[in-house]
């Protein structure tokens, strides 16, 4: 690393996305400007869950110690018909205990990579609202899912409702919560909870509805209106649910991984190139993988084009697969009638074959290795 000390970088937008890649850059000596909307580091309060996959490259950019202090190591994932009875658990201390899975507060993540991007130099600049691409020789655009850059690149396009739309919430944790990640599926509706380190469990409720809500993160809902959505869920959820003081919600829209990511100049990254639905949990990781790529790329090849092209050959099929593979677990959590109790009986008879054991078919995904894939 340090090869790119001759090069500098200006990246729009400082999210998940744009904070690990002015941070991955900086490593590698490049100097980077981070351009921010927000008049200061503002974060939603909700949780994320981290995958191997991105917790590798969190690691590689010498965050493994103070991720630690702010998450939750993921002991399993376990999805739940919607009275609460076990469908299927992965065990993931159990059977993938050289990996970490972790789960996280948003605002701990973007204040953890702030903090390291600022001690390597990066520059943070506020109260910069872009609709136009600087001047410079290298530009970033990882200003999320209503990107005003990647219309630019990719032209504009129109993202479809899913006729989906979500709740978000945090509410107190027991204090002897599992560190697991809980699904509960009803028809037409289904249930994603996880606590938080510091003492929070963190709820996102998505409902089909035909009425759609604008795909922003921070409309206000009413708590009501979402317990008597779930009225009919048992297990947990009543006694979650009744502690929820304040709910967000915001409709869920299917997108197009962008065609084009760059022009030689301009380049894509996270939402911006390939807004997902949250079903696998895996936005924010691809926007840390993207970072990893990105920076590694442009550290491997003097031509800037060039290193862009191959960076966009190298996350453009992953990342397709990935939101077609978040749109399918859409369709099956919400499952209803006959296919919903086929579904859930396939399910069981997996879990009682193997139990607790991770299913093989999103290997592809965990094991994926950023780091040591673009060793050199
Ligand atoms: C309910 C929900 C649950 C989720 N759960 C998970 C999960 O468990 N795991 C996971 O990996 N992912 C999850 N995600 C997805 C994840 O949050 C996103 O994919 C991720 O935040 C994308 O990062 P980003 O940096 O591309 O965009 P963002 O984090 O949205 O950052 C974009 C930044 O750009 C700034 N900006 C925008 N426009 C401009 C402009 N014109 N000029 C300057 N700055 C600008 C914004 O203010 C913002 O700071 C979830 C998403 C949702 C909605």
């Amino acid at each position: 690393m340090g090869s790119l000390s001759d090069r500098t970088a200006t990246i729009v937008g400082a999210g998940i996305g744009g904070l690990t890649a002015a941070l991955a850059l900086a490593r590698r000596g490049a100097r980077v400007t981070v351009l921010e909307r927000a008049p200061a580091l503002t974060e939603v309060g909700a949780g994320l869950q981290l995958s191997a996959n991105s917790v590798r490259v969190l690691d590689a950019l010498g965050l493994g110690a103070s991720l630690d202090a702010v998450t939750l190591r993921t002991a399993a994932v376990q999805l739940n018909d919607q009275q609460g009875r076990r469908v299927l658990r992965m065990d993931l201390l159990a059977h993938r205990s050289q990996v970490r899975f972790v789960l996280i507060h948003r605002a701990s993540l973007v204040s953890l990579l702030a903090e390291a991007a600022a001690a390597a130099g990066v520059d943070l600049r506020f109260g910069q609202d872009l609709d136009s691409v600087p001047d410079v020789p290298l530009v970033v655009a990882a200003d999320g899912v209503k990107s005003r850059l990647r219309p630019l690149l990719a032209g504009r396009e129109v993202p479809f409702f899913t006729g989906q739309t979500a709740w978000r919430a945090v509410i107190p944790a027991k204090p002897d919560s599992a560190p697991e990640a809980h699904v509960f599926m009803g028809p037409g509706r289904h249930i994603v909870s996880y606590p938080l380190a510091g003492g929070l469990r963190n709820i996102v409720a998505v409902e089909e509805r035909r009425d759609w809500q604008d795909e922003g993160w921070s409309h206000p809902g009413d708590p009501d209106q979402l317990r008597a959505a779930f009225a009919g869920f048992g297990g947990p959820v009543p006694g979650w649910l009744a502690a929820i003081g304040q709910v967000h919600l915001w409709g869920l829209f299917r997108h197009e991984v962008a065609t084009r990511w760059h022009d030689g100049r301009l380049v894509l990254l996270g939402d911006a190139a390939h807004p997902t639905l949250p079903f696998l949990a895996q936005g924010a990781g691809m926007a840390i993988e993207d970072a990893w790529v990105l920076a590694a790329c442009l550290d491997d090849d003097a031509d800037q084009g060039v290193a862009l092209s191959r960076y966009q050959s190298l996350r453009q099929p992953r990342t397709r697969r990935i939101v077609a593979a978040a749109n399918a677990n859409a369709r099956n959590y919400h499952l209803g009638g006959a296919k919903r109790l086929l579904g859930h009986a396939a399910l069981r008879l997996a879990d009682r074959a193997a139990p607790g054991l991770m299913p093989g078919r999103f290997d592809w995904l965990y094991d994926y290795d950023p780091v040591a894939d673009l060793a050199g």
